[in-house]
């Protein structure tokens, strides 16, 4: 059967995903105050291309837009990287979360343990290092449907929101490494910024 009669090809379409150097990288997003049909279709794209990208996290900024949105999804990662969360001292089945849309997040520490851990970004393809976070944070967020979530993570799923949270400031995880763990880096951000002038 032919899909010709189908109508418009409303399937999400995974988008690019802007490398260091790029100014939207650098900027603070614009919190959404209306969830409309715009950035509904967003989010979904947004997903779409984490996945492509074999990513646990994606900010807005990363596609080049500079608003209060990010997306999660630590299911993939979560034999090898596990995740917790709970909703009013209750544990979440975590798939019943994921994908995780995030407008407008806020990340707060819970408690003051502190983990080590690797981190990536896909606007830094090949770059990684260890980035102490806080172990344990609350995150308060609107859903797609404009709801509001206010749920503890630890594990993956804290370091991804605040991983994201920081993008949505211009914050990047190579942001808190020290100078001289960030000096081995310098090759590959100068290969990076390389291929993002002219923007
Ligand atoms: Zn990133």
């Amino acid at each position: 059967m032919s899909s010709r009669n189908k109508g418009r090809d409303r399937r999400p379409k995974p988008l690019e995903v802007v490398k260091y150097g790029h100014p939207a990288l650098r900027s603070k997003g614009r919190r959404i105050e209306k969830i409309d049909d715009s950035i509904r279709t967003l989010a979904e794209e947004m997903i779409v291309t984490m996945y492509e990208e074999d990513g646990c996290g994606l900010a807005a900024h990363q596609v080049g837009r500079s608003i209060q949105l990010a997306v999660i999804d630590v299911m993939p990662a979560q034999e090898d990287r596990p995740s917790r969360a709970w909703m009013n001292g209750r544990e979440l089945e975590l798939e019943s979360l994921m994908p995780l849309v995030m407008i407008n997040p806020e990340v707060h520490p819970v408690g003051k343990e502190r983990s080590r851990e690797i981190e990536g970004c896909l606007s830094m393809p090949g770059l990684h290092d260890e980035v102490e976070r806080p172990a344990r944070v609350r995150i308060v967020c609107q859903d797609i449907d404009g709801s509001t979530l206010d749920f503890e993570a630890e594990g993956l799923l804290s370091r991804a929101a605040q991983h994201e949270v920081d993008h949505l400031h211009g914050i990047l995880f190579i942001d808190h490494l020290t100078p001289g763990e960030l000096t081995e880096h310098q090759p590959l951000l100068r290969k990076f910024q390389a291929q993002t002038i002219g923007f």
